[in-house]
């Protein structure tokens, strides 16, 4: 079979790859259909590296992916050969002190999708993954919708993690996917206004579509002062999703007393800095939030019911043997991306 192999920094080839089987009873092999690039998949692209974990290469990248089950294990008999699944990328060990504890995402030996050190990609043409980490795609969620449960679980996992109860006045700096699926998700749970900023303006065309109250671009306004303007008391929450020192301290400003930072962006700088003084007169949270736990599940049953629809957030489509085009232009942001999938099978 075939796979998309990072093979160096900006460098993607499609070459062989070992064939996969399932290797016991509670596995499935599933043919993949379509692979989302994640900003963190980009991070390798560009680097070679997220913090500590590093790319040897070559090697296969992509956890956002939806499939179609091929076979089943025996102790497999929730799924069938033939479902359309949503894939969470995280394999867990479910016997550490953290899975007990109920925090999977944290598992102490975890097996994260195309994580370096962890296990491979999914920009191949058939993986095996536990039947747990399958969700079933309802009739009406196609796999462009269930390809982004992945993403939008982040979102729905931020706001849990907040505590938003409704009602709330937030920020999000950054609107790429993940920003945009905060906004999604912080809506659908009945936040009374969200400001939304980037520095690209298709993005923010984007945010507005999914309803954000607000944006504005800091490349051309000063936004931290055009929302304390309409919010003079300060925000309760802000999602910072760029992952950037600018949007950190922008956070910082915008929060009211008591207020909690949420840190979504994957930083390329290994060290951030936090204005000590101003977290500590205002009592300021910070929460760094992991990917997700158990929100997959809540993210299709949130697309299935209709009050989200996070497919307009794709804006390109490559096929598989175009890989490497799909990551170059996403690297670069070049041509409005705001998300790019990969179609693995026809
Ligand atoms: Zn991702
Ligand atoms: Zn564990």
């Amino acid at each position: 079979m075939l796979a998309a192999y990072l093979t160096g920094i900006r460098q993607v080839e499609i070459r062989q790859a070992p064939e996969v089987r399932i290797e016991s009873e509670d596995q499935v092999l599933l043919g993949v259909d379509v692979v989302g690039i994640c900003g963190s998949d980009l991070h390798y692209y560009r680097t070679g590296r997220i913090g500590s974990q590093v790319v040897v290469f070559p090697y296969v990248i992509g956890h956002e992916c939806a499939c179609t089950v091929l076979e089943t294990g025996r102790a497999a008999s929730s799924l069938s050969a033939g479902d359309r699944v949503a894939v969470d990328p995280l394999v867990s060990c479910g016997r550490c002190d953290q899975c007990r504890a109920g925090r999977r995402h944290t598992c102490r030996n975890q097996r994260f999708l195309g994580c370096p050190g962890q296990a491979g990609g999914c920009l191949v043409q058939r993986i095996v993954m536990p039947a747990e980490c399958c969700y079933k795609l309802p009739p009406q969620v196609d796999y462009l919708a269930g390809v982004l449960a992945e993403p939008l679980s982040i979102g729905m996992y931020s706001r849990q993690l907040a505590g938003l109860a409704g009602g709330e006045k937030v920020a999000i700096l950054g609107s790429g996917p993940i920003g945009l699926s905060a906004l999604l998700a912080v809506k659908a749970g009945m936040a009374a206004a969200v400001f939304m900023t980037d520095i690209l303006d298709r993005r923010l065309a984007m945010a507005e579509q999914f309803h954000a109250d607000w944006t504005g671009n800091p490349r051309k306004s000063d936004v931290v002062k055009e929302i304390l303007r309409r919010q003079p008391g300060g925000l309760s929450h802000v999602f910072e999703c760029a992952g950037e020192q600018e949007t950190i301290d922008q956070g910082i400003e915008l929060l009211g007393p008591g207020g909690k930072l949420m840190m979504l962006g994957i930083a390329e700088a290994d060290r951030l800095s936090f204005d000590a003084s101003e977290m500590r007169r205002k009592e300021l949270m910070i929460q760094p939030v992991r990917r997700q736990n158990e929100s997959v599940r809540p993210a299709i049953d949130l697309i299935a019911s209709g009050q989200v629809d996070p497919r307009p957030m794709v804006t390109h489509h490559f096929d598989f043997k175009d890989s490497g085009g799909a990551f170059d232009l996403a690297a670069d942001y070049r041509d409005g991306i705001v998300k790019a999938v990969i179609h693995v099978s026809k």
